[in-house]
């Protein structure tokens, strides 16, 4: 039997209604060079969306494979209650540095690090003498994981809907979205508008409220939603003003999605007074950016190598759990939490990082790619194409029930991998793109929307 055969048989596909893959069946990869994929045919796609907006520096990176293999002869794995190790402690000190956060707490996938930085919330404040905050509110569209605490946060019918027996009641607010301002309106009034409807709810629901949780800039799962960085510096001030913790869900946009290592960077910590805001909804030169109460990540984290998750948060916050009672720590556990191999190949992202310059190159990288894309904004059938960082999207109108999976096989069938999520493509390569690979890519998309039955 071939491997479509044998894995329709015997695996059990993520996000995937089984019978479907019989009419769409999986790429069938055998190994993986760079941005490029290469399936059990010999055939090269371009990973367009970084494996599920996981890999950072490619396939079998030499630098992360030499990190990986020389803590293979050292230790694989120990359990982190009762002991410890370099992998996990020189990540954990280089993240605090980065992210202005002292204390790491680490988990196997992004979904665990939501509950986490939700228990901890709650414990928190429960510790502190208010156990009466144990609400949460995010943002409409937002999405958070599947678990069932990471799903009581996240808002995308498709995936909520069937478990909503299941989950905590939380509480949405409007989300940011630019696509979503009146006529006219710019993003930054519409994202100050959107805080407003925040303010009303914290001002009467505060005692209730242990955390807000939100994706920084972009939305990823709603479809690459991008909003206003004025949006998250009014949330970082509401938070403080009625004493609520601000989440930072950087699962997805942290590691230089979107331009900056974390997306938070790009908030400034005072907005400019009414007088003050310019015409084009420029904010005033940045004076420091805010900083979250709790800051969730994964995904990039070990370039797509191994699972790991890692809640990073304020001294403060460690203080109120620190003392004599043992039911007053935090007492969560998962078996694999601080995986040495895990830990070591996110120490090598970050020296790539440091080493390459990335975030500086990246800019450069990403005005070149939109400018190939030129054709593609303009195209017909082209709505709100957005960009930040390197994260490309744009909706397609007149679009079919079934153009994700169309566009998915149209793109296959010029040697790219992508997956739209319902009538938006997006593109969120790996950073190790070249020249060559963004020219194939630009042809390719624009190729698929001229295509008939796409
Ligand atoms: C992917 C994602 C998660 C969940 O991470 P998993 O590793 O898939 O559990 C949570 N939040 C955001 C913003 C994500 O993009």
């Amino acid at each position: 039997m071939d491997l479509i055969s044998r894995t329709r048989a015997a695996v059990w596909h993520p996000c995937t209604q089984m019978k479907e893959l019989d009419a769409v069946p999986p790429l069938a990869v055998a190994r993986g060079e760079g941005a490029w994929l290469i399936d059990t045919d010999g055939r090269r796609y371009l990973d367009a969306i970084s494996s599920w907006w996981v890999n950072l520096f490619g396939h079998c990176n030499p630098r992360i494979n030499a990190a990986i293999s020389d803590q293979l002869t050292k230790i694989e794995h120990v359990m982190l209650a009762g002991a410890t190790h370099a992998p996990v402690v020189e990540l954990s000190e280089r993240l605090g540095r980065l992210t202005g956060l002292g204390h790491a707490f680490y988990a196997s996938d992004g979904a665990s690090a939501t509950e986490i930085a939700l228990k901890m919330s709650a414990h928190y404040w429960r510790n502190t003498g208010k156990p009466g905050k144990n609400g949460f509110i995010s943002l409409q569209n937002g999405y958070h994981g599947e678990t069932v605490g990471a799903l009581s946060v996240t808002d995308i019918p498709l995936f909520k809907a069937t478990y909503e027996a299941l989950l905590r009641p939380t509480v949405q607010v409007p989300t940011p979205d630019a696509r979503l301002a009146e006529p006219g309106e710019s993003a930054e009034a519409w994202a100050l508008r959107c805080a407003d409807v925040l303010d009303a709810h914290l001002a009467e629901h505060a005692a209730a409220t242990a955390a807000l949780i939100l994706e920084p800039l972009v939305q990823g799962a709603a479809g690459m939603a991008m909003y206003h960085p004025a949006y998250l510096t009014r949330a970082r001030e509401l938070c403080d003003q009625y004493e609520v913790h601000l989440i930072a869900d950087e699962i997805a946009v942290g590691f230089g999605r979107t331009g900056t290592m974390f997306a938070f960077e790009q908030a400034c910590a005072s907005l400019p007074q009414a007088g003050e805001r310019g015409q084009s909804g420029a904010l005033r030169a940045q004076t420091g950016s805010i900083r979250p109460d709790f800051i969730c990540l994964s995904k990039g984290l070990t370039g797509g190598y191994l699972p790991l998750s890692v809640v990073l948060t304020t001294d403060e916050i460690y203080a109120a759990f620190y003392g004599d009672a043992t039911a007053r720590g935090f007492l969560h556990s998962h078996s694999y939490t601080g995986n040495p191999l895990a830990c070591r190949a996110a120490a090598a992202v970050l020296d790539i990082f440091e080493h390459d310059k990335v975030i500086a190159a990246n800019r450069i990288k990403a005005i070149e790619f939109t400018k190939l894309l030129d054709e593609v904004r303009a195209h017909r059938r082209v709505r709100h194409f957005r960009h930040l960082g390197m994260i490309w999207a744009f909706d397609v109108a007149d679009a079919g029930p079934a153009f994700a999976t169309r566009f998915h096989h149209a793109a296959l069938a010029r040697g790219v991998f992508i997956r739209p999520i319902g009538h938006t493509v997006y593109v969120m390569p790996p950073y190790i793109v070249d020249a060559g690979a963004m020219r194939l890519l630009a042809d390719a998309l624009l190729a698929c929307l001229g295509e008939a039955g796409v």
